[in-house]
């Protein structure tokens, strides 16, 4: 049996836990405020907060900026549902974008969206690649040139434009004219969960480029609180001699991340660029050429001359299959031991968004995404055997089943 995605927990994961329990301090402390550090430098930001998951990371993050009832933001029809989810927490409308060939955020169709209530724009980074934020920003720029922005908080009277929020859960260590994800956006929303590139168990970050006229570190300090019942200290500090005194500043939520969490995500950060990335793309370039000879399969994109991908999912397509088809293709080579996946059911086609009265039709990129899609297993521990034996069986499982 072949799994899809398996987090790689080896002796160096297991001993930084335990030696994690054994510190005595397991909750939010002096881990966390260094993996912290330490992925701010890598992103090449001055602050990131790491909180337990990117959906509660950027909801958090949401209700600070004032997003609520009235408000707008975009995101993309081909997405994981948390993207959309938390803005309907917020009591705010999301309004969905249609995707281009990569199943990355069309811009004609942003464009056509935006409208006096849009406070934020969310791309997603879909599979790892980089979205084209520079043409985002450029957009926004002209359309607040034309049309001026309505702030309804401090915050977005600060920013005085749409807000435009990173869903990096897919692309950490991506880049883009050489900056990499965490620096692209606004703010950036990062998933440790379990089957991410870099995993924690279950955990998310926000880094932080907001324009000067933000202090991040000020940012950073606020949405902690937030993040803590809206309590002044966290636990460590309030552990130090005599400093038991704290205030509640308001109803905050409860999101941190643990200590133990840290501990694999510092491991992980630390072998991410020499093992986990060359790893990952070099079982994305085996695939690459093994499926290349077919013309049945359309291969993901990773890199052009301005962007590289994390290597996050590779992102299947089986020209002229359809959906029925595709479902075929994928039972078959589960009966055959090779788990596959697919990267996304579109919103539209999900019950709660259908309620809310969003429909396929209108997302004709998303549509035919996703008809044909076979995400395929992507994992350190993946050997290129089992790289040619998912070939083989996927090849195996469409010609017996395209007519
Ligand atoms: C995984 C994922 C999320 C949610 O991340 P969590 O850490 O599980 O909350 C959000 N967006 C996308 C595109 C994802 O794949």
């Amino acid at each position: 049996m072949i799994p899809f995605s398996p987090p790689r927990i080896d002796e160096q994961i297991i001993n930084a836990v335990t030696e994690a329990l054994k510190s005595g301090w397991i909750t939010t402390g002096p881990r966390t405020k260094e993996l912290e550090k330490q992925i701010s430098n890598y992103c090449g930001v001055n602050n990131t907060l790491c909180l337990n998951s990117w959906t509660n990371a950027v909801e958090l993050f949401l209700r600070w900026y004032g997003v609520g009832p009235g408000d707008e933001v975009i995101v993309p029809a081909y997405t994981y549902a948390a993207t959309a989810n938390i803005v309907l927490h917020c009591g705010a409308s999301p309004v969905m974008a249609d995707v281009d060939q990569n199943a990355l955020m069309d811009l004609d169709s942003v464009q056509r969206l935006i409208s006096d209530r849009t406070k934020v724009i969310m791309p997603v980074d879909i599979g790892g690649l980089p979205f084209d934020y520079p043409a985002l920003f450029q957009l926004v720029k002209n359309h607040t040139d034309s049309f001026g922005f309505n702030p309804r908080s401090a915050a977005q009277e600060k920013m005085g434009r749409i807000l435009i929020l990173a869903d990096a859960a897919h692309s950490f260590g991506a880049s883009l004219n050489g900056v990499k994800a965490g620096k692209m956006a606004d703010v950036t929303g990062f998933s440790f969960h379990a089957v991410k590139n870099l995993t924690t168990a279950e955990g998310g970050a926000l880094s932080f480029n907001l324009p000067a006229a933000f202090d991040s570190a000020e940012v950073y300090r606020e949405l902690a609180i937030k993040g803590l019942h809206g309590q002044t200290k966290d636990a460590l500090s309030k552990m130090q001699a005599g400093a038991w005194k704290y205030d509640i500043i308001e109803p905050g939520y409860k999101c941190n991340m643990t200590d133990i969490q840290a501990a694999i995500g510092l491991v992980e950060l630390s072998r991410y660029d020499s093992e986990t990335i060359p790893r990952r793309k070099s079982i994305v370039q085996l695939y690459s050429k093994l499926l290349e000879k077919y013309d049945w399969a359309k291969l993901p994109v990773f890199k052009n001359e301005r962007m590289e991908s994390s290597y996050h999912l590779y992102m299947l397509r089986i020209k002229g299959a359809s959906e029925i088809e595709r479902d075929e293709i994928i039972r078959k080579v589960a009966l055959a031991g090779v788990s596959v996946n697919v990267h996304f059911l579109p919103l539209p086609l999900l019950t709660c968004y259908k309620n809310l009265g969003f429909n396929i039709n209108n997302y004709p990129g998303a549509k035919a995404f996703y008809e044909n899609e076979i995400s395929l297993p992507v994992y350190y521990d993946l050997s290129d055997d089992q790289v040619q034996t998912v070939v083989n069986e996927i090849a195996k499982a469409v010609e017996s089943s395209l007519n």
